[in-house]
Order: structure tokens, then C-alpha cells, then sequence
């Protein structure tokens, strides 16, 4: 379904993401591991096209995603179809990034309608729709700073779904919340998961990682170091290094 192929990205001298390769099957879910500063968001946002790349190239559905080919040369793509090629993807940031003057209802049914993706009522339907899902169907006319953290995360969740991606991209959807709100967010990816939704999780909950994904990729220093089931790569990896992350992570 998606696939990079040798994809790096570079700031400068810095190769912050290096010569990555990743095969996503549909309905898989691919956690992505490794130190703060290994390229973990960078690679993220290459796929939704928040980056651009510098090598390499990123296929979604056999098509060429930012980038086409026109004379044997790599040229990004133009505005319009990087927006059908953006709304592949849907992303929920650590941060959340909720709009803080609209409610949570309005939080999942503005961006359909701005996007002209649905008619307001289409919006609304679905809107409701993915609230009940996320559990905070009871939630939906509060505004963000009435609600805690873990039930603004659950928004930003519904609030991707409602755009209907293909792929689903978080980025340490957990690391900003209070350590009791970190089960009911886990609690939502987790049915996702099993409804089989295609996600790409990068995340420091080694146990979620273990029970949810399908492949677990460690990073370090913009390179894929290890890779493989979860068992495997948490509990015998094979480089110095992942022994040593994962003995930190615990
Ligand atoms: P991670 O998410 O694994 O913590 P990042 O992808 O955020 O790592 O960053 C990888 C490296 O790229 C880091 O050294 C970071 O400082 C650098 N970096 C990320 N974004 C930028 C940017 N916009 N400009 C310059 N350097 C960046
Ligand atoms: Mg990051």
C-alpha cells in the first residue's frame, strides 16, 4: 500500500533521515521506535508530505507520492495533486493541535468542510460518528481546555478519522499526556487497530508496540537499525544499540 524506497532527508549536513526503506501493507500497524533525534517525526512527515525529501522516492497505491518523473527527472508534484495526495494520510501530533475555540464537534467537522471533502451535514454525520467511536460522543459540544488531555487526544483522533485517510500517522500520541491518561488513548488505537485500520505509530509504549504492531522499526541516527516482529526486536535485539535503548525504555 505504502512504500519507501531509499527515502533520506537532510537539514544541512545532518541526514536526519537516512537511506529508509519501509514496506506498509493495508490494515498493517508498524510502530516506529528509537532515541529522540533519530528521525522518527522527520520520516513521519515526509509521508504526508509535511516534508519534502531529498533522495529516494514514496509510493502510496503504486503512485508516486510529492514526486513524479517527467523527463527522467524528479519534480515535485503539483499543488493540486499533492492535496488529493495529502488526504491519504491523516496525522495526530503529540501536542494534539486542536482548534481552542471550537468544540469538539466542530473540531472533526470543520477540516471536511473547509477541505471539500463533505457538505455540512455529510460533516456532521460523520463527525458524531467518529466521536461515538473515540467514546466522547457525551463530550461533543466542550471545548478543549474542558476537557483533559486524554479526551483532546481522542478529538484529534476522531478529528483525522473524519477526513476518512487511508494511513493513519502518530507521532508519540501518548509522550505529552499525565501517565493515567495514556491507557484510554492507547484504548481507542488499539480498536482502531483491530477494526483494521493501517496505521504508523512512532511511540516510546514498548508494551502497546508488543501487543498492536505487526512490525516494530527501530531508528537511530536517521537509519533503520532493526526491524521486524515484535518479540524479536524488543526482547532479542540484535545491535548494541537497541540493547541498550530497549533496556532504557524498560
Ligand atoms: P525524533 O522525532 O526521532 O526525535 P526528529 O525527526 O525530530 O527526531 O529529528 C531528527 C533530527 O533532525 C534531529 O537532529 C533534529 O534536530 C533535526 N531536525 C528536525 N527537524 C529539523 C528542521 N526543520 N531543521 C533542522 N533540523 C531539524
Ligand atoms: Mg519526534
Amino acid at each position: 500500500m505504502l512504500q519507501l524506497v531509499g527515502v533520506s532527508k537532510h537539514f544541512g549536513e545532518l541526514r536526519a533521515v537516512d537511506d529508509v526503506s519501509l514496506d506498509i501493507t493495508a490494515g498493517s500497524v508498524t510502530c516506529i521506535v528509537g532515541p529522540s533525534g533519530s528521525g522518527k517525526s522527520t520520516l513521519l512527515r515526509t509521508v504526508n508530505m509535511m516534508e519534502e525529501i531529498d533522495g529516494g522516492a514514496i509510493f502510496f497505491e503504486g503512485e508516486m507520492i510529492g514526486h513524479e518523473v517527467r523527463n527522467g527527472h524528479r519534480v515535485p508534484v503539483s499543488k493540486a495533486v499533492a492535496r488529493r495526495q495529502t488526504l491519504n494520510f491523516g496525522m495526530v501530533f503529540q501536542h494534539f493541535n486542536l482548534f481552542p475555540n471550537y468544540t469538539a464537534l466542530e473540531n472533526v467537522t470543520v477540516p471536511p468542510v473547509l477541505t471539500g471533502r463533505a457538505d455540512k451535514a455529510a460533516a456532521r454525520a460523520t463527525g458524531l460518528r467518529v466521536l461515538e467511536q473515540v467514546g466522547l460522543i457525551g463530550r461533543k459540544d466542550h471545548y478543549p481546555n474542558q476537557l483533559s488531555g486524554g479526551q483532546q487526544q481522542r478529538v484529534a483522533i476522531a478529528r483525522a478519522l473524519a477526513m476518512e485517510p487511508k494511513v493513519l500517522l502518530f507521532d508519540e500520541p501518548t509522550s505529552a499526556l499525565d501517565p493515567e491518561l495514556v491507557s484510554e488513548v492507547l484504548g481507542v488505537m488499539r480498536a482502531l487497530a483491530e477494526r483494521g485500520a493501517t496505521m504508523i505509530i512512532v511511540t516510546h509504549e514498548m508494551r502497546f508496540a508488543e501487543d498492536v504492531a505487526d512490525e516494530v522499526v527501530m531508528m537511530d541516527a536517521g537509519r533503520i537499525i532493526e526491524r521486524g516482529a515484535p518479540s524479536e526486536i524488543l526482547h532479542n535485539p540484535t545491535t548494541e544499540r537497541a540493547k541498550k535503548f530497549f533496556a532504557s525504555v524498560g
